[in-house]
């Protein structure tokens, strides 16, 4: 069973944060709640390695995927424009 790194529990409810760190569930929930209202953060962070932990459309590993697939896009409308426009 799986040990939790914060209170050293043997825990059935764990939660994979966007760092990949595992913690429980209980823990994850006493900590986020304390990021969020007692120090007032956006979101709450990783208590392992202190990463954000925000939604998955605003991790910046999907922005910088969003933005690729945008431009790809743009750039091939207007590579095809410009063709059909010399034809
Ligand atoms: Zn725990
Ligand atoms: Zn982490």
């Amino acid at each position: 069973m799986f040990e939790c790194p914060i209170c050293y529990q043997h825990r059935r409810k764990i939660v994979t944060l966007q760092c990949d760190h595992r913690i429980c569930f209980f823990c994850w929930d006493k900590w986020a709640k304390r990021e969020i209202h007692f120090y007032q953060k956006e979101w709450p962070t990783c208590p392992c390695c202190r990463l954000e932990q925000k939604p998955w459309y605003l991790s910046e590993k999907i922005q910088r995927i969003i933005v690729f697939v945008a431009f790809s896009i743009l750039y091939l409308h207007f590579k095809n424009s410009n063709f059909t426009r010399y034809d």
